[in-house]
């Protein structure tokens, strides 16, 4: 196995280009374990570590991105007042190993529908920059996942970083697991309320073959949420958004949960997610 190993990101996208069946690796925190199982023998790894602007994030306005190498930990700690919800998120992720190693575009990657950091990009309507020798193309993040494991990213496309506004308040994040820690999700959940464009964005995990956003559920908030006076959510509004939640998944049985057991959960999750956010707001 060759192991290529660009110093710049320009050398990065050309080793791409002249090798597209060479396999990117970021914090290695999937590869290696696919590697070490035997299910993946790729002809070449190219290593994305030594590429530093992968690791950086800037501001633009009030748009934040931030290169595809920056990892749990640093979204954590340097990004949790403008990131509450992919913040939230990140610290559910793996063990702090981990969220020391493994990245978000890591995660993207992957493209697993149980990425964790997936539910809040979609309920901020992030999107995912991917570049290569051709050009650099803006994916909304609803529109990078195909299928299970699956994404638009063409052999010879790296992802550069993820674009996403500014939240501070207003995002909630929330994982069943069969623990607290070190579990893949059941399924998950997240919501962006944006008090300033009165918005509703909502993004399910593990739940349906690709994350997806409840965009009845985001509607159905829109206008019934009291965005003037902020005045307290309706418990037959919470109950109604819960089960428009439910009902935008598509589960299955699996060893993790049943697809009743995902939808319930779901509804519950939504419903506590919706107050808590609100609560937050107000
Ligand atoms: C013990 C353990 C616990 C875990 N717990 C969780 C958890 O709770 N929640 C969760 O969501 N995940 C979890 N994971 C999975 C993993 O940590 C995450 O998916 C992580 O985000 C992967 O990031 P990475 O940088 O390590 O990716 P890597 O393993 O380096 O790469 C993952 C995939 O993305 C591709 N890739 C990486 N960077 C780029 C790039 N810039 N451009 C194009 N392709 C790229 C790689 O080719 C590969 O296909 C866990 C893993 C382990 C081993």
């Amino acid at each position: 196995m060759d192991f290529l190993q660009p110093s710049t990101w320009d050398e990065a996208l050309a080793a791409k280009a002249a090798h597209p069946d060479a396999v990117p690796i970021a914090g290695g925190t999937d590869v290696m374990v696919e590697l070490n199982f035997d299910r993946r023998r790729p002809p070449a790894l190219l290593d994305l570590s030594r590429v530093a602007p992968l690791t950086e994030w800037g501001t633009d306005g009030d748009m934040l991105r931030v290169g595809a190498g920056v990892p749990y930990r640093r979204i954590i700690e340097e990004l949790g007042g403008r990131l509450p919800g992919l913040a939230m998120a990140a610290r559910t992720v793996g063990s702090p190993q981990i969220r020391n190693r493994g990245t978000v575009g890591g995660n993207l990657g992957s493209a697993s529908p149980a990425g964790d950091a997936h539910p809040p990009l979609l309920a901020a309507r992030a999107e995912v920059e991917l570049a290569s020798v051709r050009g650099v193309r803006r994916v909304p993040v609803e529109s990078f996942f195909t299928g299970p494991k699956r994404s638009v990213l063409a052999p010879d496309e790296l992802i550069a970083a993820f674009r996403v506004r500014t939240a501070r308040a207003g995002e909630q994040f929330a994982k069943i697991g069969t623990r607290n820690a070190m579990v893949i999700a059941v399924c998950s959940f997240a919501l962006a309320l944006d008090p300033v464009r009165r918005t509703v964005g909502t993004g399910i995990g593990s739940a349906a073959p690709t994350p997806v956003r409840a965009t009845a559920a985001e509607a159905f908030l829109v206008a019934e949420l009291d965005w003037d006076s902020r005045g307290a959510v309706p418990p037959g509004v919470a109950a109604e958004f819960g089960r428009l939640v439910a009902a935008a998944a598509a589960p299955i049985d699996d060893v993790r949960g049943t697809a009743a057991y995902r939808r319930h959960a779901l509804s519950v999750l939504a419903r506590r997610a919706l107050v808590w956010a609100w609560e937050g707001l107000r």
